[in-house]
């Protein structure tokens, strides 16, 4: 008898107890669910976001962006989602549609208040002035939906995002402001490192897999002369990569650069032909363990870069 009366005792204790500890964070408001379909977008939700958001990317940093392997652990994250951030521009039409549709999720359908286009917010290069056909190659309708790759995108998506969080979240909207300025004061301060770094090679000269880099090579002065893939998304032909080979011989461009995720075949043969050098340049966060937000995408990217310049003068 008392034995039990001791018990009730102890778990009325041990309910008050779980009661007041529940308590503050059942009256706070829980953290904001983000889903982006890029780690880019990712690590700039979380820069403005804070603690009071968790963010998800589904696309890993090292995969190639139009060709996403649905899984069912992405359709667990975009039920659950407050907010999803895509990077647009036909980007994921390959892949993310058809995840959107089966979530199931009112919330994050395109036209849903949880649903966030960051293109609307970049500059956005190679707008087609023409009819896009499937003889162009995959050519993206709508421009180049590359732009996270230019440091000025990044602060004008990140306002964007803070923006789109202040509305879903009235109470946190100094949080989110203060949080936004920080963020784009860094990059200020970056950006002329970064800038200064990139400065002795202004109008030079490269080529790359897949015209990912146009806002890259438009901020830091660096001039596109070519891509291996003959149109965009097309594997390369032994006719183009001649063509591409005597191009460089004859202009002396020494610079390759292939995201990660393309067969290193062609471009190598090229660069031996040519004494030239390919660049495996990161195009996202998490493109390599040390690249862990968007900051040290760039310190990663123009370390490799400046050095493969020094090296092929
Ligand atoms: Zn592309």
């Amino acid at each position: 008898m008392r034995i039990l009366e001791k018990r009730h005792i102890a778990l009325a204790i041990l309910g008050l107890a779980l009661v007041h500890s529940l308590a503050p964070s059942a009256h706070a408001q829980s953290k904001l669910k983000i889903v982006t379909a890029t780690t880019d977008l990712a690590s700039l939700a979380q820069a403005v976001g804070g603690d009071r958001v968790e963010v998800n990317s589904i696309a890993r940093g090292y995969q190639d962006p139009h060709f996403v392997e649905a899984k069912p652990s992405f359709l667990l994250q975009l039920r659950q989602a407050d907010l999803l951030i895509v990077v647009g521009l036909q980007l994921e039409i390959g892949w993310l549609p058809p995840l959107i549709n089966q979530s199931g999720n009112p919330r994050i359908q395109t036209s849903g208040p949880g649903y966030l286009d960051a293109s609307q917010f970049a500059k956005i290069l190679e707008v087609p002035t023409e009819v896009v056909t499937r003889a162009m190659g995959d050519v993206h309708p709508f421009g180049n939906p590359h732009y996270w790759l230019d440091p000025e995108n990044a602060r004008r998506v990140a306002q964007g995002i803070e923006q789109k969080l202040a509305a879903m979240r009235s109470g946190d909207a100094a949080y989110f402001q203060q949080r936004f300025q920080a963020f784009s004061d860094r990059l200020t301060q970056e950006s002329k490192t970064w800038d200064a770094m990139m400065q002795p090679y202004r109008g030079r000269k490269v080529i790359t897999y897949h015209r990912s880099w146009p806002n890259f090579l438009d901020h830091f002065g660096l001039v596109s002369a070519g891509e291996i893939e003959p149109r965009p998304g097309i594997p390369p032909t032994p006719s183009h990569t001649i063509e591409l080979i005597n191009m460089m011989k004859r202009d002396n461009v020494k610079i390759i650069l292939v995201e990660p995720y393309f067969d290193l075949k062609t471009p190598n043969s090229i660069a031996r032909e040519t004494g030239g050098q390919v660049v495996v340049l990161a195009p996202s966060v998490g493109g390599e363990k040390e690249i862990t937000d968007y900051f040290a995408l760039f310190n990663y990217d123009l370390g490799l870069l400046t050095k493969a310049f020094q090296a092929t003068k």
